[in-house]
């Protein structure tokens, strides 16, 4: 299955990506973690990307869709893929779309989890002081949301205008989450 999980920052999603993934059997693919490990090699790729992702702003575009596209064809992605913090742009959205069409593979469901706002600025403040973050202060964190409402909520109505989109309710437990998720995924799938 080819799909994105969608959500602000707070809303779970590199928890659910990876069991999700797990459970279907296909790669979790998540930018964040890609540009981390460039970082931590000391890649090009990610001494360029470090300065965006310090300051908690959008690495640029051009270099994200070319890292996503040549993840996108490793041989695992065949079985299909789910893609956690890609798109973040409509630019990258487009990008996205043609890239997939262009291989005869388009996306099946884009994954939106729905948490309301004051649960995920108290998620994020817990998990800041619990992960002892001293720089997430609530100021960059409202920040973040900020840019996550600015940049990245416009696909929602662009996946939506596409038939994609699939909200999911983030609130409860880890595992009532995941298997409102499936539930939702067998409806527009029919698996
Ligand atoms: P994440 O772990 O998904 O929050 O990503 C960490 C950081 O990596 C972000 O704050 C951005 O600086 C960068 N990043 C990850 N994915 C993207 C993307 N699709 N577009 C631009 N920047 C990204």
């Amino acid at each position: 299955m080819r799909l994105v999980i969608l959500g602000p920052p707070g809303a779970g999603k590199g928890t659910q990506a990876a069991r999700l993934a797990a459970d279907l059997a296909i790669p979790h693919i998540s930018t964040g973690d890609l540009f981390r490990r460039h970082v931590k090699d000391g890649t090009p790729l990610g001494v360029e990307a470090q300065t965006y992702m310090d300051a908690g702003e959008l690495v640029p575009d051009r270099v994200v869709n070319g890292m996503v596209a040549e993840r996108l064809g490793d041989d695992d992605t065949a079985v299909g893929f789910l893609l956690d913090g890609y798109p973040r742009t409509l630019a990258q959205a487009e990008v996205l779309q043609s890239e997939l069409s262009g291989r005869g593979a388009p996306l099946e469901a884009v994954l939106r989890l729905v948490v309301p706002e004051d649960e995920l600025l108290r998620r994020i403040l817990t998990r800041a002081a619990e992960e002892g973050r001293a720089d997430d202060t609530e100021e960059v964190l409202r920040n973040r949301l900020a840019v996550y409402r600015e940049q990245t909520a416009p696909l929602e109505d662009f996946y939506a205008e596409r038939g994609l989109l699939v909200d999911v309710d983030g609130t409860g437990s880890v595992e009532e989450i995941s298997a409102r998720a499936h539930q939702r995924l067998r409806e527009v799938t029919g698996t």
